[in-house]
């Protein structure tokens, strides 16, 4: 089921027993509306990870310091949304049965919902911090009840209302934003309000899913999506440095929509490289 590659993302070298975060890909991009190509993320993310430095001055930490182990990636069967879904649902319970932490690599942002399927499973009282440029909360997109358009409406369906907090949200029709309210926290443009959110939340446990388009496409171009008038990559390390200093219990997490083909330059791979590094040095 996992295709381990012979390398893995920098420093990430642990071994699974000694190792509480758990990195792995899922190669999925069936249902992307727009532009294909985030089933090659994971590898682009491990192979320009070499690139970066496994210390963080951000938080004056190296991934030396932690175990965490790569398991390469899900052997997903393209086109069939439902048997991918599963899968990752069952490697994922998998993991959290096990004491691990799950850090999904997508894919598109439709493989969030086998993550937390799992997650809600063990945690009732689960809650989602989701920063994206779009909703994503179509009942149905093109027919299809399972898409990267409606991923957090179907995670809404599992957790209910008032357990997800949306940041950084400037797409979606005018029906998504009204369907949401009273049910879905949406903060509009940027992080403000974060903060207070995850105070909020406290030590409930939290499932993390970074959409990457959240992020300017000035800063980010490499993703299916593309929306102007996103975050910089100041401002999500802001966030991230709120969601550290809070403390948050993240029990699961994934970064998402990073399209390799759209990322001539390599700078959108090499961003989410970052990224990566300083969320595990976070969790
Ligand atoms: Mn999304
Ligand atoms: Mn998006």
């Amino acid at each position: 089921m996992i295709n381990r590659e012979d390398h893995t993302f920098i420093g990430c070298d642990g071994q699974y027993a000694d190792s509480r975060i758990v990195l792995f890909g899922a190669p999925f991009d069936s249902t992307a509306s727009f532009r294909p190509g985030a089933r090659f993320a994971s590898a682009a993310i491990r192979n320009d990870s070499n690139q970066i430095e496994t210390y963080s001055p951000y938080w004056d930490r190296d991934l030396s310091e932690i175990e965490v182990y790569d398991s390469g990636d899900l052997e997903l069967p393209f086109g069939n949304t439902e048997r991918t879904l599963k899968m990752i649902e069952e490697y994922t319970d998998y993991l959290l049965s096990d004491n691990k932490t799950p850090f999904m690599i997508g894919g598109e942002h439709l493989v969030t919902l086998g993550a937390v399927r799992a997650a809600v499973k063990g945690y009732s009282h689960l809650h989602i911090l989701h920063f994206d440029a779009h909703t994503d909360m179509r009942d149905k997109y093109l027919g299809e009840k399972l898409s990267h358009a409606t991923v957090i409406r179907r995670c809404h369906e599992l957790v209910g209302d008032g357990r997800i907090f949306s940041f950084g949200i400037r797409s979606g029709d005018r029906e998504e934003f009204r369907w949401a309210k009273n049910r879905i926290d949406i903060r509009r443009f940027n992080f403000d309000g974060l903060e207070m959110t995850c105070e909020y939340i406290g030590q409930n446990p939290l499932y993390l899913t970074i959409d990457l388009d959240v992020l300017d496409p000035g800063v980010f171009p490499g993703t299916g999506t593309p929306e102007a008038g996103g975050v910089s990559f100041k401002e999500l390390m802001g966030a991230i440095k709120t969601i550290r200093d809070l403390k948050m219990n993240i029990i699961g997490l994934d970064i998402n929509e990073l399209c390799p083909p759209y990322d001539q330059s390599g700078i959108s791979a090499a961003l989410a490289c970052k990224v990566v590094r300083e969320l595990l040095l976070i969790v």
